[in-house]
Formats: structure tokens, C-alpha cells, sequence
């Protein structure tokens, strides 16, 4: 149990981002990204490396992107909105309620 914790020491302490090897690895480049609430963040990568396409904000924790203007939205709401409304265009209010009474008289049933 406190080993997970000197692990996550030591790692911090000689990380693999280490300003140490700078002499030795490839040049670094440092790329924008910009979240949905307009924060910019620039981690670098080595040159050789696939730039993602998207990046955690690390203020907020929403994907930014490399386009300032049409960040990604956020993962988590967009999801439950879109079946929300897919939802609501497939059934009526009536229907809803229909359904959970059934809902309710079985699970009643079953009680
Ligand atoms: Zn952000």
C-alpha cells in the first residue's frame, strides 16, 4: 500500500520528460491546444512524434484540440444529450408514461 506511492515519487522525480536528456533526444516542439472554455494549453512532443488530436485541458479536463476556434466538445455531455433528444423524438410523453407504468406494475408484480 505505500509502495504505490514511492513508485508514483520516483517516477515523478525521474520522469521520462526530464530535462536531463535534452542534449541527447530529438528537439522538442510545442504544439496549442484549446479547450471548449477557451483555455490554451502547449505540451511539448519530440519532433518525431504523432502530435494527437486531441489533448486534456489540464484546467478544466475537457479535450482541446489544435483549432481555436472549433474545439472538441466536451465527451461526457454530448452523449447523454444526443440520446436525450433521440429519445424524446422517438416516443411521446403518453408512450413514456406507458412504458413506466408497465415498468412499475411488474416490477410490483415481482416484489
Ligand atoms: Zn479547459
Amino acid at each position: 500500500m505505500a509502495s504505490g506511492n514511492a513508485i508514483r515519487g520516483s517516477r515523478v522525480g525521474a520522469g521520462p520528460m526530464g530535462e536531463a536528456e535534452r542534449g541527447e533526444t530529438a528537439p522538442r516542439i510545442w504544439i496549442s491546444f484549446y479547450c471548449c472554455n477557451g483555455h490554451e494549453t502547449k505540451p511539448s512532443f519530440a519532433s518525431e512524434a504523432q502530435i494527437p488530436e486531441t489533448w486534456d485541458c489540464p484546467r478544466c479536463g475537457f479535450p482541446a484540440g489544435p483549432d481555436q476556434d472549433n474545439p472538441p466538445a466536451p465527451p461526457r455531455t454530448e452523449p447523454y444529450k444526443t440520446h436525450l433528444a433521440y429519445v424524446r423524438e422517438r416516443r411521446s410523453d403518453e408512450d413514456g408514461e406507458a412504458i413506466l407504468a408497465e415498468a412499475l406494475a411488474k416490477l410490483r408484480g415481482e416484489a
